[in-house]
């Protein structure tokens, strides 16, 4: 009998035979392109028959530097080696200079690590209510937390209590009270939804799963008067936007804004492993003693390894750069299919868009699919929306042949 190999690519295992027991064992929360990846490098992903696909999407931005980028890993490899959990009943060493390099990125002065988005989400409105009570002196239980519509802030049972995305939202009440919906973008209905008792009002500054909305110019400058007038904190959910992706390290700075409380998840992490944290000032995270929130695993030594190594990355400049040309490049080459009549709109800034489909051409699902079949892997949002998402590390050649490809699925 011949020993199976250790290859990392299975020889005997399909697409097709992975799918199927997949589709028998797994719960069905979600609806993959039928591909089945067994190794990545770079901007590109190789599926279980050695195909190989150019990765436009990036995890969602988890991956904005890149599958297997060689920093990272040896960052990740070394930390392996010396300790990678202590919880955090005791200090370690990575931890300091994690706190201290992440609120200086951020322009900040005090870090609170999580481990998912959802967490880093969770600990906002946590840290905002407390903020309320505490310092704003809101009475109790009354503090309200004003969101925007079609926003998408996570999972938990709090935050799609405040999603408008029924598929989000349906049969997972009872919902959590406490929270506003506004429309995105509308700042009259932000100053009239302002009150007393609001704590916080919690933004993307471009709508990510909404298929990249940006806001109109103006927006998030005018939130930022507001809720400096009112005493409210402004907290940006760059869970998506931020480190990079829009070609600044946060896409508040586009408009000028620096809001009170980051909202951090996704590319902190390097694509290894979940890390989040809550960056803000020590008035608002001064806000929590011992023992009122934390996590097992937050802030453990493998992640600060990791999200040192982001962050030392980012200080550097060069991959918000990277984003920005190649995002003008990206944008440039969209703005020429605008008026093919095969898409509708083209949104977003530095390496991230979000492309609307004509409905003679497809839907976003079945766009995604035909440009599977030709290496290219993007994902669909709500209904007629493709979002083109690369990891900033992607070669200019790379991209041009991923655009050529999306050209060829329009038909222009
Ligand atoms: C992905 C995302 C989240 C949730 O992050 P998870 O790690 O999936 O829990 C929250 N906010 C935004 C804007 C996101 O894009």
């Amino acid at each position: 009998m011949v020993a199976e190999t250790e290859s990392p690519v299975s020889t005997s295992s399909t697409n097709a035979s992975l799918i199927a027991a997949v589709e028998a064992h797994s719960a069905r929360n979600y609806h993959p392109l039928p591909v089945v990846v067994a190794t990545a490098d770079g901007a590109w992903m190789t599926d279980v028959e050695g195909r190989r696909y150019l990765d436009l999407l990036a995890g969602y931005s988890a991956l904005n530097f890149g599958h297997g980028n060689r920093r990272i890993l040896d960052a990740a490899k070394a930390q392996l080696e010396r300790v990678t959990l202590t919880s955090r009943a005791f200090h370690h060493d990575r931890f300091a200079a994690f706190c201290e390099q992440l609120a200086e990125l951020c322009g900040m002065e005090m870090v609170l690590p999580m481990n998912t988005g959802a967490e880093a989400v969770e600990t906002a409105v946590k840290t905002a209510r407390k903020w309320g009570y505490r310092v704003k002196g809101v009475p109790a239980e009354m503090a309200k937390i004003v969101v925007a519509g079609n926003n998408f802030h996570g999972r938990t049972t709090t935050i799609v209590s405040f999603s408008t995305d029924p598929e989000a939202r349906a049969d997972f009440g009872p919902y959590t009270p406490g929270f506003e919906i506004v429309p995105y973008g509308d700042l009259t209905a932000m100053r009239e939804a302002l009150t007393e008792n609001t704590v916080a009002v919690l933004l993307e500054p471009i709508q990510g799963e909404a298929g990249v909305l940006v806001p109109p110019a103006g927006y998030l400058p005018t939130v930022r008067e507001l809720t400096r007038e009112r005493n409210v904190l402004f907290v940006a959910d760059e869970i998506q936007s931020g480190l990079g992706r829009t070609g600044r390290t946060f896409a508040c700075e586009h408009e000028g804004v620096v809001p009170d409380v980051y909202v951090l998840g996704k590319a902190l992490g390097g694509g290894v492993l979940p890390v989040s944290a809550v960056v803000s000032s020590a008035e608002v995270l001064g806000v929590f003693r011992p023992g009122e929130h934390g996590s097992t695993f937050g802030g453990n030594p493998l992640a600060c390894a990791v999200a040192l190594e982001v962050i030392a990355m980012l200080r550097t400049g060069e991959f918000q750069q990277r984003s920005a040309e190649l995002g003008a490049h990206l944008h440039r080459e969209l703005g020429l299919l605008a008026g093919t009549g095969r898409v509708t709109a083209i949104r977003g800034r530095g390496l991230w868009a979000g492309v609307d489909i004509a409905r003679a051409v497809g839907t976003g699902r079945e766009v995604s699919e035909r440009l599977v079949d030709r290496g290219v892997l993007v994902k669909d949002t709500h209904g007629p929306t493709i979002r083109i998402a690369p990891p900033l590390v992607i070669g200019k050649e790379d991209l041009d042949w991923g655009l050529a490809q999306l050209r060829g699925v329009l038909g222009v």
